[in-house]
C-alpha cells in the first residue's frame, strides 16, 4: 500500500502554520485564521474556512487533506460504546473506540495498521504491521469522533458546544470533543514514536484540541527504550504498561516482547519514569482463567511491585479469535483483586466495556478483512 496521498492538515502543530504560511507566500496573519478554522469551527473542508481568500483555499486544498478519517463502519454496544472502523486515504482501515462515562467521552485511538508485537490475546498483532499511521491520521481519528459527537448533539437538538464553561463570552462555540484519550488501540505506540508524540502534542496543544496531558494515556506492551525516551520529553502523559504476567516464563509466553525486554528491565524503566515525571505508572493485567489468575500469580505480582508507586488495572479476558484462553469467573476475579488490595497495591477491576462488540482491539478490522 502507498502512504497517504496528501499530508493531513491535522498533522501540523498550531504554531507550525505561521512559518508555513510564510513559506507558501501567505501573510502570517492567515495562520491564525487557519488554526481557528481547524480547531474552533472544525472545518470539514478548506472551503469552510471562509476567512481565507478563495484562491488560497484552493491552493491549500491541493497541498493538505482536511477531512477527518472516513467512517467505514460503526459497531454499537449495549452500554453506549461505539467502535468505529475508519478508512485512511490509501484504503487501509484502523479502529477507534468511543467510551462514554460520567458525562465524559474517552476515546481509544490506534497508532498503526496492525502491529508487529503479536501479544497472545490481541487481534491486532495476528497479521503483523502493515504500516505506521501519520500524526494527521491519529488526530483524524479524534476528528472523526468529534464529528459523530456533533451529529449526536444535533440529533437531539443541542446547540454545538464543547461545554467549556471557561470559554470567553462572544467566542464561537466549538465542536464537542473527547475528555480523555487513551492510546491503546491497534499498534504499539513506541514502534511509531515520533508520529505518536507529534499527534499527542497536537491533541494537547491549547491552540489545538486542548486535551490536558493528564487526560492522555499512552499504553505500551513494554518497549523499554520508548518508556525511557518518553520520561525525558517533559510532558506529563499518563503511562500504562501491559504486564499480564508477573514472571519472565509466563510473560514471554504471552508477550514475545518480553524476550527482548524482560520483566526486571521493564520494572526498572517504569521506576525511572516515575522518578523523572512524578506520574504513577498503571500496569494492565488481563486475567485469564487458570493461566495467570491463581493466588500464586497474585503473590508474585505483589512481590514484583512492592514499594513501587503504581496502580494495577485487572481486566477479565475478552474473547479473541486465535487465543483459546477463557475469562475467569467473577468470583476468581474478585479474589485476585482482594489479594492485591490486602497487600496495599492500588488495584481496580475493570468492567470490560463494549462486550457485545468485538471487544479486543483489532478484531473489527480483522473481521472486515476476512
Ligand atoms: S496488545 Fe498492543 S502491542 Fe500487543 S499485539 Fe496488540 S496492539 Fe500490538
Amino acid at each position: 500500500m502507498n502512504a497517504p496521498l496528501r499530508p493531513s492538515a491535522w498533522g501540523l502543530l498550531p504554531d507550525e502554520w505561521k512559518p508555513l504560511c510564510k513559506e507558501l507566500g501567505l501573510p502570517p496573519f492567515r495562520a491564525a485564521q487557519i488554526v481557528t478554522g481547524l480547531y474552533q469551527t472544525f472545518a470539514l473542508s478548506w472551503n469552510d474556512i471562509t476567512t481565507l481568500p478563495a484562491e488560497w483555499r484552493e491552493r491549500l486544498s491541493q497541498a493538505f487533506d482536511l477531512a477527518p478519517l472516513e467512517i467505514a463502519h460503526i459497531q454499537h454496544a449495549g452500554d453506549d460504546v461505539r467502535k468505529l472502523l475508519l478508512r485512511c486515504q490509501d484504503g487501509e482501515c484502523v479502529e477507534t473506540v468511543m467510551i462514554p462515562s460520567k458525562g465524559r467521552l474517552t476515546q481509544c485511538i490506534s497508532t498503526q495498521v496492525g502491529c508487529n508485537f503479536r501479544c497472545a490475546f490481541c487481534a491486532s498483532g495476528q497479521r503483523g504491521c502493515v504500516r505506521s499511521l501519520t500524526a494527521g491520521e491519529m488526530v483524524g481519528q479524534v476528528m472523526a469522533a468529534c464529528q459523530l459527537m456533533r451529529a449526536d448533539q444535533q440529533a437531539v437538538g443541542v446547540p454545538a458546544t464543547d461545554g467549556a464553561a471557561s470559554r470567553s463570552p462572544g467566542t464561537k462555540p466549538s465542536l464537542p470533543r473527547p475528555g480523555n484519550i487513551v492510546v491503546m488501540g491497534m499498534g504499539e505506540p513506541f514502534d511509531n514514536y515520533d508520529n505518536v508524540l507529534r499527534a499527542l502534542r497536537i491533541l494537547n496543544d491549547q491552540k489545538g484540541i486542548n486535551i490536558g496531558a493528564r487526560h492522555i494515556t499512552l499504553s505500551t506492551c513494554g518497549v523499554v527504550p520508548g518508556i525511557l525516551r518518553l520520561a525525558e520529553e517533559g510532558i506529563q502523559f499518563e503511562l500504562s504498561v501491559s504486564l499480564h504476567a508477573p514472571d519472565d516464563d509466563l510473560r514471554s509466553h504471552l508477550m514475545p516482547v518480553n524476550r527482548r525486554w524482560p520483566v526486571a528491565e521493564l520494572i526498572t524503566a517504569c521506576r525511572a519514569y516515575f522518578e523523572k515525571t512524578g506520574r504513577i505508572v498503571t500496569f494492565e493485567y488481563t486475567l485469564v482463567k487458570d493461566l495467570n489468575d491463581r493466588p500464586q500469580h497474585a503473590d508474585a505480582l505483589i512481590r514484583l511491585l512492592r514499594g513501587m508507586p503504581c496502580k494495577v488495572n485487572l481486566i477479565p479476558l475478552s474473547p479473541v479469535e486465535g487465543f483459546d484462553g477463557e475469562r475467569p469467573s467473577d468470583r476468581d476475579c474478585l479474589a485476585f483483586l482482594d489479594r492485591l488490595l490486602k497487600a496495599k497495591l492500588a488495584t481496580t477491576l475493570r468492567k470490560s466495556r463494549g462486550k457485545d462488540v468485538d471487544a479486543a482491539c483489532g478484531q473489527l478490522r480483522l473481521r472486515t478483512l476476512a
